[in-house]
């Protein structure tokens, strides 16, 4: 989302993106730390006005002009199609010709109902929790979903007429192989998606994951493992046609997630929905993560939210850095200093050197951006910039 520079005080700020954070799922998966509850259906329809009610908040305060719209959880296809409808076609009416219009989907809980519902609403991407096609895999995760749901899933959402499709793949499971890994990319591929995002696993504390990694009931894939599953995603990926434009997200030519590009960017993005953060350009929130008290906040009239930061010049420029160090082209050393009046190597003084010696950053006159080497180890730089 941009915030259009013509407005002024006396006008509201035009927003360009939206995230609806859908706080419901089957079940909780046991790696999953995303504010999400086990649907209860008694409890779709408050939340669901809520949400409503919250939009209503935000187009008193904002002109939403949706260039993209991220409608993700939790699960929003768990939703019965009716209320999900119901939410969409709402959100739906703010969006631009043009928008993007991404719902995320599990595989289990597509039916051809769901589809055309969203359809009907007038989404146009879909991105579906595939995870593995390994059945011991999906086990491993939680997952309620079987390897054959994916392929059936892919083909519901292509037969109700929604033309773009990611698939989320996660590697480094445990017990994996690298084979076994690019044995599900083959699978992804075979489906014939637009883009897919690679993640590796990770285990967040207070997750039932994490108690199985700290007893020893699991074991985690070693790390040279890992990075090797890494760089051959990236090799076979690249070999199908996917361009790496981001350290986990691989597209075909021009089917990148514009909706994510916009937090790569560090561009406002609004958000509604338990949980969830936005970002108006100057102002972040982030919204209470209890659906029961989200929707009593707003059946009393307030703002759901339980932060809200102004950020200073310095902490959005670092955050851009950070973010824009995430995306394979970079950050555009003349746009970014036009932007923040600085140049971005200028940002980690002392351990810049450092990184280019060491093969992590790559800086010529026109970018600074990660090498291979240090998209893998991005944390390490990012941690320097913040
Ligand atoms: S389906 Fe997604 S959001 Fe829901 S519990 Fe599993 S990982 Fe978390």
């Amino acid at each position: 989302m941009r915030v259009d520079p013509s407005s002024s005080a006396a006008e509201p700020a035009v927003v360009h993106s939206l995230y609806v954070h859908v706080p419901f799922c089957h079940t909780i998966c046991g790696y999953c730390d995303f504010y999400s509850e086990v649907l209860d259906r008694r409890r779709v329809t408050p939340l669901v006005d809520a949400l409503l009610r919250e939009l209503d908040q935000l187009t008193a305060r904002y002109r939403l002009a949706l260039d993209t719209i991220f409608v993700g959880g939790g699960t929003p296809t768990v939703l019965p199609a009716p209320e999900l409808e119901r939410l969409l076609t709402r959100v739906a009416a703010l969006a631009s010709a043009e928008c993007e219009f991404n719902v995320e989907a599990n595989p289990a809980t597509v039916t051809d109902e769901i589809a055309d519902a969203l359809q009907r609403a007038g989404v146009n991407r879909v991105s579906i929790g595939a995870q593995s096609f390994d059945r011991g895999e999906l086990a491993v995760l939680d997952r309620i979903h079987n390897p054959e749901q994916v392929p059936q899933t892919v083909e519901r959402v292509r037969r109700a007429g929604i033309p773009r499709i990611s698939l989320d793949l996660i590697f480094a499971v445990p017990g994996q192989s690298v084979q076994r890994w690019l044995a599900n990319v083959s699978a992804a591929l075979a489906l014939g998606p637009q883009h897919l995002s690679c993640y590796g696993l990770t285990y967040e504390p207070g997750t039932p994951l994490y108690d199985q990694l700290r007893t020893g009931r699991v074991q985690r894939v070693d790390e040279d493992r890992e990075a090797d599953m890494f760089e051959a995603t990236i090799d076979h990926l690249a070999a199908a046609g996917f361009e790496q434009y981001e350290i986990s997200n691989f597209a075909r030519p021009g089917e990148a997630c514009r909706h994510n590009l916009v937090y790569w960017n560090n561009l406002p993005a609004l958000a509604i929905g338990p949980s969830a953060a936005g970002f108006d350009g100057s102002l972040r929130y982030r919204n209470v993560p209890d659906t029961a008290a989200y929707v009593r906040m707003i059946e009393s009239g307030a703002a759901p939210r339980i932060e809200e930061e102004c950020l200073s010049f310095d902490r959005r420029m670092r955050e851009s850095a950070m973010l824009g160090l995430r995306l394979t082209r970079g950050l555009d050393r003349a746009a970014f200093t036009e932007r923040f009046s600085h140049d971005p190597l200028t940002l980690f003084p002392d351990r810049g050197a450092d990184f280019i010696r060491d093969g992590l950053l790559h800086a010529d006159a026109d970018c600074v951006r990660l090498t291979r080497r240090g998209l893998l180890l991005a944390n390490r730089v990012s941690a320097a910039v913040l």
